[in-house]
């Protein structure tokens, strides 16, 4: 694949150059110390603008408000958005998952009534996959939906929903057909959040922050007209929301590790180790280069994902080799940071003495969860021997 930028994205990235330097907030720095529940509608404000310029979801159709871009054209934004430190968008699954399901699986009427409302941020999305006794094991799950008449009755617990604190809708799997092969019987509802007998709890992390919930669904009505895909068809509607998450996170990702390498190599040189700054110990200096490296074979592997796609229309399972990469890229990253700062960099935000404001024990206790989330790396790496290697399948 060619990596130099042709005219015609050279033009897309002037022209989005240019609509950020005039739009992007100069006060973000203030915000983005602040706990997410206090800075949400903030960034739900910034979402609202990026739409206004159509920024929003920039390789959607142009018919539901995107602009049709390409993938590579996808990969640029990601870059310029970072590039000039701009928030990021509220609305990150509807935009990263579940809008991409929608438009692959709904029908019109569907399209036209969430996609606008995604866009702009005036609908929040959350994920309402795992369940207590089902996250690997997705299919597994339990919540059950009944038909009666023109509605599904939903009862049942769903855990760690990202959003859920904030969701207007979610994309709940459920079980509509108990008799079938477990696979077979599963369905896909676009659910409003703030039907009766839905209750949301929040669950604490060790970050200190409620990111996640738990969601507890007692006779909720919801109208089969909000079945996403067919009845019974929900695994493969739920399985390309997980491709899509796992195929385009990387993207996103790949200058904010840079971001992160780049100040960590900034404070190997100030920081101390046995008597000299830490850049001229070999060891750190093994490790930064290392990490650096990998933050390329990162961005080279997300050009990869973005080709196939190109070709093939929809993500595939290679974006599992992505997944497992970022996410435990991620982890030796912050293993670095803590390393290189030694007991300064266990010091919380909000401690005068803390480095960067406290981001760095931040980073490493978030990143606990990244090999956690959309699936476990030992999922990923089946995923990746059956699918993509033809390895005999793991049970
Ligand atoms: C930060 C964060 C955000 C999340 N957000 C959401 C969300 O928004 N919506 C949502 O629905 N879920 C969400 N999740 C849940 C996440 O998808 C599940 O935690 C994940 O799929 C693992 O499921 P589990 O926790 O039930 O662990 P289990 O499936 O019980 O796994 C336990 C251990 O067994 C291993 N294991 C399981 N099966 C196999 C196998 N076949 N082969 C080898 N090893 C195996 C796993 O790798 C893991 O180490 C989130 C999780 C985190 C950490």
């Amino acid at each position: 694949m060619d990596l130099n930028l042709t005219r015609e994205e050279l033009a897309f990235r002037d022209e989005l150059r240019a609509w950020l330097a005039a739009n992007v907030p100069k006060d973000w720095k203030e915000w983005r110390e602040k706990p997410i529940e206090e800075s949400f509608p903030y960034l739900r404000a910034w979402q609202r603008k990026l739409q206004e310029g159509r920024w929003a979801a920039v390789s959607w159709p142009k018919e539901y408000g995107g602009r049709s871009a390409t993938l590579m054209e996808q990969a640029i934004f990601w870059e310029e958005m970072a590039r000039v430190e701009a928030p990021p968008m509220a609305n990150s699954l509807g935009l990263g998952l579940i809008g991409p399901t929608i438009i692959a699986y709904g029908t019109e009427a569907q399209k036209k009534r969430y996609i606008p409302k995604i866009l702009n941020a005036e609908e929040i999305w959350c994920q309402g996959f795992s369940e207590p006794n089902a996250g690997s094991d997705l299919a597994g799950l339990q919540m059950e939906a009944r038909l009666d008449g023109d509605h599904y009755v939903v009862n049942g617990q769903k855990v760690w929903t990202s959003y859920g604190w904030v969701g207007d809708w979610c994309e709940l799997v459920v079980r509509t057909d108990a008799s079938v092969a477990k696979h077979k019987g599963l369905s896909v509802l676009l659910v409003d959040m703030k039907s009766p007998g839905v209750e949301v709890r929040p669950l604490r992390q060790m970050t200190g922050e409620s990111e996640f919930n738990e969601l507890f669904f007692r006779d909720v009505r919801v109208p089969t007209e909000n079945i996403l895909g067919n009845v019974n068809d929900g695994w493969n509607v739920a399985v390309s929301t997980l491709m899509y998450e796992r195929g385009s996170y990387g993207a996103r990702l790949h200058l904010i590790f840079k971001r992160a390498i780049t100040r960590l190599i900034e404070l190997s040189r100030s920081v101390q180790r046995n008597g000299r700054p830490a850049a001229q110990d070999p060891l750190i200096r093994q490790k930064l280069a290392q990490c650096s490296a990998e933050i390329e074979i990162m961005r080279f592997n997300q050009m990869r994902a973005f080709s196939r796609i190109t070709v093939t229309g929809v993500p595939g399972p290679e974006g599992s080799i992505q997944k497992i990469f970022w996410s435990e890229l991620n982890q030796r990253l912050q293993q670095i940071a803590q390393e290189l700062l030694g007991p300064y960099g266990q010091l919380l935000g909000g401690d005068p003495r803390a480095v960067d404001k406290g981001i760095w024990s931040y980073g490493y206790l978030r990143t606990r969860g990244n090999t956690i989330e959309a699936g476990t790396s030992e999922v990923q790496r089946n995923i990746i021997g059956h699918f993509v290697l033809g390895l005999p399948r793991s049970y």
